[in-house]
């Protein structure tokens, strides 16, 4: 319309003679005007029709329609800026509803049996979850369980990966459509006859009546050797325990009996023997702790104690440690901090640990750090670093089994459990662990533990064991005989 006005009124200026043809100024002018007017027209009818774009690619995704366009995630922040939100995130939950006919119904009836009758011949399966995020569908042999409350659950333990229900809940925020794989995920600890163990592929379709599918592929024969290695390992770990605390006791009490008859250099020689059997048993003991944990065997034993107490049982250890590696250990624990109901030598492990990898990863006469406080109802037990600290990228895959980065693997010697376990160990005795980093300037752990004034308190709080706990803080599920001791 504009377009043609503009036309109109330079086919009058030229027809009353106001404007010259022959002029090339007058064609600039004109060929100007038209440009920006198409231009104008152009952004307008852009930035006016994007809302409905987004509309129109929303509606297709839900009705399952191929769309040029990818779909909107309604949790994007330009969506909140744009008044959005609302509109789409009515579509994907509530959305216009799709009438089905008969006929349309006793296919998806047929599809659906047939589907039935085809997984069952087969050990592997497929479970489908409605929009509530229920069990909709699962075939004959899916693992799946019964609650109390009679709603089925799949029996699956992820131990310390991301668990199907943290990813659904992280795509519901970040995705539209998405998929992930695990492997080698077990629905019982090893050694049980019932563990069937399964790879499995899921995926996510946000604002579908099923948006979630997970496809479980039988592996429990393929990883029946991984199975008797953990089981090996176990053993293993165990019998080198005997040998090395014998070790350490020797080398103790030869220390103190020698110390008069040798000399300074001799003396450095022992407390470095001292150091290598302790960091030893230390690989040891994660090693160990960290079959039982994978074998759902671990367990915690609850005393009254507080991080001071905790602390000092590997003072001289650390102490050592630290100054046969030339690093600073500055260690603020006030003795008045609230009484804990934890269990004390796997809490003393952590410690270790993270002391451990603050002085392998700093450099020489670096500063370490170790401070607690109360933090509202929880302990807070901070281990700080000025070393090489780690990218986010580390950060995010740290606390999984195994994992060393690049840059560790190639400098110093380890084993990639020690955070794993430390993880697991915190938060069987109900707390949380995080870490803050940044690359070449240091990192900072911490570890929190609720403060109970006593054993039966926290018992009482958490219904006999720590069940509820890890329920909320993690995906791991960890024995606890709540025993107490001392
Ligand atoms: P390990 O130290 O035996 O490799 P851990 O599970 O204790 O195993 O640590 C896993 C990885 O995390 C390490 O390999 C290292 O890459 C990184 N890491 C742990 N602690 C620190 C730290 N204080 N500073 C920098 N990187 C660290």
């Amino acid at each position: 319309m504009q377009i043609i006005a503009v036309l109109v009124v330079g086919l009058a200026l030229v027809v009353f003679g106001i404007a010259d043809p022959l002029e090339p100024v007058v064609w600039i002018t004109f060929v100007a005007i038209m440009v920006t007017t198409v231009g104008i027209n152009w952004l307008v009818a852009t930035i006016a029709t994007e809302p409905l774009k987004q509309l129109t690619a929303a509606m297709s995704k839900i009705a399952g329609e191929q769309s040029p366009l990818s779909p909107p995630n309604p949790n994007a922040t330009r969506y909140e800026k744009s008044g959005l939100r609302p509109l789409l995130r009515w579509i994907y939950e509530d959305g216009p509803s799709v009438t089905v006919n008969d006929a349309e119904a006793e296919a998806s009836n047929e599809t659906r049996n047939t589907l039935l009758e085809a997984f069952s011949h087969s050990s592997s399966s497929v479970v489908i979850f409605d929009a509530q995020y229920q069990i909709a569908l699962a075939t004959a042999h899916a693992p799946i369980t019964i609650n109390d409350d009679n709603v089925k659950k799949l029996e699956l333990d992820f131990l310390g990966e991301t668990s199907l229900s943290e990813w659904i809940k992280d795509c519901e925020e970040n995705a539209v459509t998405a998929e992930k794989t695990w492997s080698y995920i077990g629905t019982r600890p090893i050694g049980d006859p019932k563990r069937r163990v399964y790879d499995l592929t899921a995926s996510y379709n946000k604002g579908s009546a099923n948006p979630v599918t997970v496809l479980l592929l039988e592996k429990t024969g393929d990883y029946a050797v991984d199975d008797s290695d953990l089981n090996f390992i176990a053993f293993a770990a165990h019998e080198l325990r005997g040998p090395i605390t014998v070790i350490r006791g020797y080398l103790d009490t030869l220390n103190d009996e020698l110390v008069d008859v040798i000399d300074a250099e001799q003396h450095e020689l022992f407390e470095r023997l001292i150091v290598s059997a302790n960091r030893l048993s230390g690989y040891v003991n994660n090693i160990l702790n960290s079959a039982r944990y994978d074998r759902r065997h671990f367990s915690v034993f609850l005393i009254e104690t507080n991080i001071a107490d905790i602390y000092d049982s590997i003072a001289d250890d650390m102490r050592l440690r630290a100054t046969s590696q030339h690093r600073l250990l500055s260690v603020d624990l006030p003795r008045n901090l609230p009484t804990v109901a934890a269990d004390p030598s796997s809490i003393s492990e952590v410690l270790s640990n993270l002391i451990d990898n603050a002085i392998k990863y700093s450099s020489e006469s670096g500063t370490i750090e170790v401070s607690a406080e109360q933090e509202g109802n929880y302990l807070e037990i901070t281990v700080r670093d000025h070393g090489i600290g780690m990218p986010a990228n580390v950060v995010s895959n740290l606390f999984h089994k195994f994992y060393r980065s690049h840059r560790s693997r190639e400098t110093v010697a380890g084993t990639g459990i020690g955070l794993y376990i430390s993880k697991a160990i915190v938060e069987s005795n109900g707390g949380t662990m995080g870490v803050q980093s940044i690359e070449n300037e240091g990192s900072t752990f911490r570890f929190t533990l609720p403060i109970y004034a006593t054993v039966a308190d926290k018992i009482t709080a958490t219904g006999g064991d720590n069940r509820e706990f890890i329920a909320h803080n993690s995906s791991s599920w960890i024995k606890n005989h709540g025993s107490i001791r001392g």
